[in-house]
């Protein structure tokens, strides 16, 4: 059975991951399952590269100890884009004010930088990249958006990190509002999923 490891610890991404390629026919794995323990330095500038670095940095460490059945590697890297502050946070979402401050704060200030702004200039966007090594060493990249608007205030208890101030006019709500089902349907890190288990399959059937 083909493997699948994803080079995250974080065991909420890993639930999502599962539920949505779980029927690929591969056994999905995590990097601390697989028994690595990497610490990888995030160093590019796009969310693409981000997601590269990791995925190569795990696919090398599993050659390096040369005695893998082959295995396809997949890391992502996401975060929050907004508009009115030329793209910030960016790549630096979970950095944003150092990685150790809670992201009530790091909202909080977010929120002050953007005081005066007006609504219709308050657009934002989730994005997430995808990146899958694949056993003959080819990497293939996908990603997903999901387009909303900054608050004014933080709302609701779900989710994570900048999810209580992303707004979603369509549902009147903002993402720390919306039940785990409702963000999944939508969510940018399901939509890049969806795509990469769509490249998956193309190579796996
Ligand atoms: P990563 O785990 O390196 O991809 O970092 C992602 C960072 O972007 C997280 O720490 C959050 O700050 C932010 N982020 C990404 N996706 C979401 C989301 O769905 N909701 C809220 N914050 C998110």
């Amino acid at each position: 059975m083909l493997r699948i490891i994803f080079a995250t610890g974080n065991q909420g991404k890993m639930r999502e991951i599962r539920a949505i390629m779980g029927d690929c026919g591969a056994e999905i794995i995590s990097m601390k399952e697989a028994g690595l323990d990497l610490a990888i330095e995030e160093n590019g500038t796009t969310f693409e590269e981000n997601a590269l670095i990791k995925a190569r940095a795990v696919a090398d460490a599993l050659l390096a100890r040369n005695k893998e059945q082959a295995c396809v590697v997949m890391a992502d890297d996401s975060g929050l884009e907004i508009d009115c502050l030329n793209g910030e946070p960016g790549v630096y979402s979970a950095r944003y004010l150092g990685e150790e401050t809670p992201f009530d704060l790091k909202s909080r200030d977010l929120l002050s930088r953007m005081a005066d702004v007006p609504e219709e200039k308050r657009g934002a966007r989730f994005v997430c990249a995808i990146a899958a090594v694949f056993p003959d060493g080819e990497a293939v990249t996908t990603s997903g958006i999901v387009e909303g608007r900054i608050g004014h205030e933080l709302r609701g208890d779900n989710g994570f990190g900048y999810d209580p101030i992303f707004y979603l006019p369509e549902y009147g709500r903002t993402a720390a509002e919306l039940s785990d089902e409702e963000k999944n349907q939508i969510s940018h890190r399901s939509r890049a999923l969806g795509l990469m288990k769509e490249e998956l399959k193309k190579r796996i059937s």
